[in-house]
């Protein structure tokens, strides 16, 4: 399989090439040059399969020789062995064809390690093949540090960087990126924000020199092996639900669209997909651009649900991609006037092809809350605010008769403990593996907002040489 970018100026890569180089250098992002389709009798098989077993059938024509089956396999079973459920991913019958797909049960309670454990492997066994190392540098608000912690931690060939705003993340939050101790783990407490924490990514990425020196590379939502691996779920989910004779819906808490773009992936890949639903916090920036066409950001607004907090949906330019038809020069027009006035408008045929297949809905701060409270008491269990904010979109889906509606839960409620009490007024059920890490002895290093300070402290604990 080839990869190409959406803004057509790049070289075209093979999949271990795209793996490792994240964002395409013409600032476009990289796509398969087709969509592999599954037969509907492999599809109609995978309802006897278990979720690694479906994870190969599905991941491996995105990567032809570049990585053969049984590495796969392997690396699949292993990714997906620290899951706290047996099923990986397992769905619960909420009742009138409503179901709930817990995403949760990775080692850092949310769903970004359905996709970053199998990424660490498929980065750490491209780099071991080639005799290279890489060093992974990346910013985070909260889950997305922690998770890549997780996966890449004790892999041979890659050093991981996580920077994060001091004082401003959640506890469970920094005990996850503070508390593992492989030595190729680093973890960097800026005086600063988030935005501080991105910039000084940035300025990093952009030092030739170093970049070059530490061969930088990172894992944000934007690389396509992450998109890729959360297809799997929803081949997981809908043949639980009769796939490929059933179509099915999903309603996905949205934020960088990465997630919900792998639900429309896995549309062009044969699975029946009535309806993908993009549920929004009060950020709702994709749900205006699909009721008036006219894509326009807007400022952060803090919320429950900090993971969707974003402005600039990164893979929705993957989406605008196909819906102008390829036209890699359409999509560098939209892309330029984003840049420059903070907007573009899509046209009325671009319109009907994304609203043929996506609905949109945004749940307020208000409605959260009361989602999660009226959850508890009619199934007994207590949701995160991002679950929340899908299962409140989901409710107002318009469907035809018998289409059973998924919600991608994508956090455990343990993850966001204010939120939990103001819609609980009770601490959230935590794990015991959670209150453990609680326990344990934090490593981290404070520093200063500045570039050449990070830089060097980086050089000096790298094991690259
Ligand atoms: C990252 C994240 C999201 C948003 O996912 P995208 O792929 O960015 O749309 C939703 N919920 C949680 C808990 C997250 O961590």
């Amino acid at each position: 399989m080839k990869y190409i970018s959406t803004r057509g100026k790049a070289p075209v890569l093979g999949f271990e090439d795209a793996l490792l180089a994240g964002l395409a250098d013409d600032g476009g992002l990289y796509v398969p040059e087709s969509w592999p389709r599954l037969s509907e009798a492999m599809i109609a098989g995978f309802a006897d399969k278990s979720f690694a077993e479906i994870a190969v059938d599905v991941l491996h024509p995105f990567m032809g020789d570049d990585v053969p089956r049984a590495r796969l396999q392997q690396m699949v079973e292993e990714a997906y062995a620290g899951f706290a459920h047996d099923e990986v991913t397992p769905l619960t019958d909420l009742g009138d064809g409503q179901y709930f797909l817990e995403l949760y049960h990775g080692p850092t309670l949310a769903f970004k390690d359905v996709a970053m454990q199998l990424l660490a492997r498929l980065m750490d066994d491209a780099l071991i093949r080639r005799g290279a190392r890489a060093t992974i540098i990346g910013a985070t608000s909260g889950d997305t540090g922690g998770a890549a912690i997780e996966a890449f931690r004790n892999r041979e060939a890659v050093d991981i960087f996580i920077l994060f705003p001091d004082g401003r993340v959640s506890d469970v939050q920094r005990k996850q990126m503070t508390t593992p101790t492989d030595a190729n783990v680093h973890t960097l407490s800026v005086a600063g924000t988030f935005d501080d924490c991105q910039a000084l990514v940035k300025g990093m990425f952009n030092d030739a020199p170093f970049r070059k020196e530490m061969a930088l590379a990172g894992v944000n939502s934007i690389n396509w092996a992450r998109v890729m691996a959360q297809i799997t779920y929803y081949f997981v989910a809908a043949s639980r639900l009769g796939a490929p004779e059933k179509p099915v819906a999903f309603s996905v808490p949205t934020g960088n669209f990465g997630d919900i773009f792998a639900g429309y992936v896995a549309a062009q890949m044969g699975l029946p997909i009535a309806q993908l639903m993009i549920a929004t916090n009060v950020n709702d920036i994709l749900a205006r651009t699909l009721e008036t066409g006219i894509y326009q950001t807007d400022k952060v607004i803090a919320t429950q649900s900090p993971s969707m907090d974003i402005q600039v949906s990164s893979n929705f330019e993957r989406l605008l991609f196909e819906v102008v038809g390829r036209d890699a020069a359409r999509v560098r027009a939209m892309m330029g006037a984003l840049a420059q006035s903070g907007r573009f408008e899509m046209q009325e045929k671009e319109l009907a092809l994304t609203r043929a297949l996506f609905a949109a809905a945004r749940v307020d701060e208000d409605a959260t809350i009361e989602v999660m409270r009226d959850f508890e008491a009619a199934h007994g269990f207590q949701i995160d605010p991002h679950s929340a904010v899908g299962i409140g979109a989901a409710a107002r889906a318009v469907l035809p008769d018998n289409v059973p509606m998924v919600t991608l839960a994508t956090a455990h409620p343990a993850k966001f403990p204010k939120a939990v009490m103001a819609a609980y007024d009770a601490a959230p059920d935590t794990p015991q593996r959670v209150l453990d890490m609680l326990e344990k002895e934090e490593r981290l290093t404070p520093i200063a907002n500045e570039l050449v300070a990070v830089e060097n402290a980086i050089r000096e604990k790298a094991r690259l040489v």
